[in-house]
């Protein structure tokens, strides 16, 4: 049946393909105990379960097609073995009678139980196969609660999805930014999550992939079943389930349009970002893996402007001693800036907590992440781990131009700290007669107490890289990763433009660099604005820079100037909405 839901659009385009629905089965397990002599009774249902799960398998592995790659066969075989391995059905037993948990908590424990043990694995082959266990627990979870396994999201991990050879879009609950990162390689045209807002951080990931992407859509994984065929309209923030013939011949005309002027953008890739008053403006690019430099190199970018090296620190196993050490955080700033030969590289120390938590430590646990020890918090409570990043960016600062970024600094005392254990990573690197390199040192203004202080953050860096992500965040008190408060976040709330505003003439007075790297500076609608505000230093996902390149080779900053000033000055939402008008029709 058709039908239509609605999100946030995160990353424009049209995408047409089937459904791959990844729920979140934690989400959704159902936690009680069960009363005492009712033990065996819950054993022989999660005993049912496994052998439910153990004849569809079976079914699958001897009617697989000829040409199944062996791949798949092999995988098959791995979860049939661990089914009927004994570390998994005796754990869980012993959480049923000890503990009285139902089979699906019990379920649930015994793979957290045995997940640790796996991450502790020296051998590669075997830690890998945690994924294995992950997906037979999800088809036990299930199987559980009655699910066959043709609904399975497994069939995707095993690439054995019904759809073929036809495009396939990814619904999920919520997608960790983490893997995310993984789609990069991934087959997927498409995603859609129930969770996040604009600018979460999972978002900002989809939109580096430049695929139609929608957050926030609530109940999809729900609604939306394995297989459905599905249309993303990545402007509207639509996804149509099921559609007509006729709405599909439609949304596949928009599609072949909206190729064909992704191919007319791409003729201005080598064509300079000046304005029609002759102003140079700086395009960099963001990126999350140093290998991303390599391709914002061949956008033709100025540089890198922001490198968010806290993807370098997730998806590790689960102990400090698994995080990047010196040797390896330095390998991979050198791979950035090499690949970004005589042009500036702004490498981001790590920015981990709110909606990007690393596996251990107790930041996932608090209650407002968003205000918990979160970026420089972290990295300044950690100062071993500090300096150990710090000592890596300043060794890899002899292959380029190093920028290095401090995000989230709020109080003086912390700039003060973090520039004191930059020169101890220094005197250390001295001492050791380790080779390093000159680095510029610059902060973020993220927290509407930085921008309030901002000649205090002008005398101790050399630039500024507006964060307006968090900016807004801050300063309108929104998650920006709750989708049920993303309509209050608001890049145009007066209060937001001017504290921006404000930094970048105090920072343009005082001589210094100022940037903007958070969504807003790859928003086209907010292009003009920021060129009248003055700003002249843009850094954004790759997939945006065309888009934002045009509207600035038909602006006239002169122009622009006096119409955002009445933008700042727009006392309601209508004086807001005729001076964005009057900005984007100068
Ligand atoms: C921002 O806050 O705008 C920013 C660029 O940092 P992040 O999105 O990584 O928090
Ligand atoms: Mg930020």
């Amino acid at each position: 049946m058709a039908f239509t839901l609605f999100g946030i659009p995160v990353s424009r385009g049209i995408a047409i393909g089937r459904a791959v629905v990844l729920s979140s089965r934690s989400h959704d397990i159902d936690h009680y105990f069960i009363d005492a002599g009712q033990e065996q009774q819950e054993l022989q249902r999660l005993l049912r379960a496994r052998d439910a799960v153990l004849e569809e398998l079976q079914t699958l592995r001897t009617q697989m097609p000829k040409d199944t790659p062996a791949e798949v066969a092999a995988i098959l075989d791995v979860h049939i073995m661990m089914l009927h391995d004994s570390m998994l059905t005796d754990g869980i037993q012993h959480w049923i009678e000890e503990r009285h948990y139902n089979a699906e908590w019990a379920l649930d424990t015994q793979l957290k139980t045995l997940t640790r043990q796996f991450e502790k694995m020296e051998d590669e082959y075997l830690r890998e196969r945690r994924a294995d266990l992950e997906q037979i627990a999800n088809l036990l979870q299930n199987a559980l609660t009655g699910q066959k396994y043709g609904n399975q999201p497994a069939c995707a991990a095993l690439g054995a999805s019904e759809a073929g050879t036809d495009p396939l879009i990814m619904v999920a609950h919520d997608i960790s930014p983490a893997d995310m990162l993984h789609f990069k390689q991934s087959v997927f045209t498409g995603f859609i999550t129930d969770v996040g807002g604009k600018t979460s951080h999972s978002a900002i990931v989809a939109r580096s992939l430049g695929i139609p992407a929608l957050v926030g859509s609530r109940y999809a994984s729900r609604l939306i079943r394995q297989d459905d065929w599905i249309v993303i309209d990545g402007d509207a923030g639509v996804v149509l389930v099921d559609p007509t013939p006729l709405l599909l011949e439609e949304y596949q005309f928009r599609q072949r349009q909206f190729s064909i002027e992704s191919e007319k953008l791409n003729r201005l890739r080598h064509t300079p970002a000046i304005t029609l008053d002759s102003q140079d403006i700086e395009i960099l690019a963001n990126i999350e893996q140093p290998q991303d430099a390599v391709k914002a190199n061949e956008a033709a970018v100025a540089g890198i402007g922001l490198f968010r090296t806290e993807f370098l620190f997730m998806n590790r196993t689960g102990s400090q001693q698994q995080m990047p050490d010196e040797q390896e955080q330095y390998l991979a700033y050198k791979t950035a800036l090499e690949a970004m030969p005589d042009k500036p590289v702004v490498i981001r120390t790590i920015d981990i907590g709110a909606d990007k938590p690393l596996d251990y430590g107790e930041n996932n646990h608090a209650l407002n992440p968003a205000l918990g020890l979160r970026a420089i918090r972290w990295s300044l409570s950690e100062p071993d781990i500090f300096l150990v990043q710090l000592r890596a960016l300043l060794r890899a600062a002899v292959h380029g131009q190093l920028h290095i970024l401090i995000p989230m600094l709020t109080h003086t005392w912390q700039i003060r700290q973090t520039l004191t254990l930059l020169e101890r990573a220094r005197e250390a690197l001295n001492s050791e007669g380790i080779p390093y390199g000159n680095a510029k040192i610059g902060a973020m203004i993220e927290v509407p107490a930085a921008a309030l202080i901002l000649p205090t953050f002008l005398r101790y860096f050399d630039f500024l890289s507006v964060g307006t992500n968090d900016l807004i965040q801050y300063t309108l008190a929104i998650d920006r990763a709750d989708e049920s408060v993303a309509h209050l976040f608001d890049p145009l709330h007066p209060a937001v433009l001017r504290l921006l505003a404000d930094t970048i003439a105090q920072s343009h007075a005082a001589g210094k660099a100022v940037s903007v790297c958070g969504e807003m500076a790859g928003d086209t609608t907010m292009t003009r604005l920021l060129l009248g505000l003055g700003l002249r230093s843009f850094s954004m996902h790759p997939s945006q820079i065309l888009a934002v390149k045009k509207e600035i080779l038909h602006s006239d900053t002169q122009q622009l100037a006096p119409l955002a000033q009445k933008v700042l000055q727009a006392e309601d939402t209508e004086q807001l909405n005729d001076a964005m008008q009057a900005l984007h029709n100068a």
